[in-house]
């Protein structure tokens, strides 16, 4: 039994859908499923406060479908997953996140993803 996750902005109590990961190597902000755990680098968000979302400046936000539907496929969650790894600290470091070789190659599958999100079908 876990308890309901929150909202994590401040006075924000609303039950959190989302979780926000910034991947500190990659300038981008990964907006998905709610995390099956809550990990450092990832913000729950109520669907309000991940509607008004935006990045800071030179960071991009890469939305990832999940408006209402479960995740159509297990690459999604894969990716999502895959995300929050490369976006935990060095285990060995002070919590610092720090530049550690994030696969460039995985921000171009990200783009795809966030393109996705325009034909969803409904
Ligand atoms: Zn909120």
């Amino acid at each position: 039994m876990s308890p309901v996750r929150r909202c994590s902005r401040t006075a924000c109590s609303q039950p959190a859908v989302f979780t926000l990961t910034y991947v500190y190597a990659d300038s981008t902000a990964v907006l998905g499923p709610l995390a099956t755990y809550a990990e450092p680098h990832c913000y729950d968000l109520c669907a309000e406060h991940a509607e008004r979302l935006t990045a800071p400046r030179g960071w991009e936000v890469v939305r990832l479908p999940t408006d209402g539907n479960s995740p159509s496929s297990d690459d999604l969650e894969a990716l999502a997953n895959a995300v929050r790894e490369a976006a935990r600290p060095n285990p060995s470091g002070s919590g610092e996140p720090v530049g550690q070789g994030v696969e460039v190659g995985r921000r171009g599958h990200l783009r795809v993803l966030r393109s996705a999100q325009q034909h969803r079908d409904r």
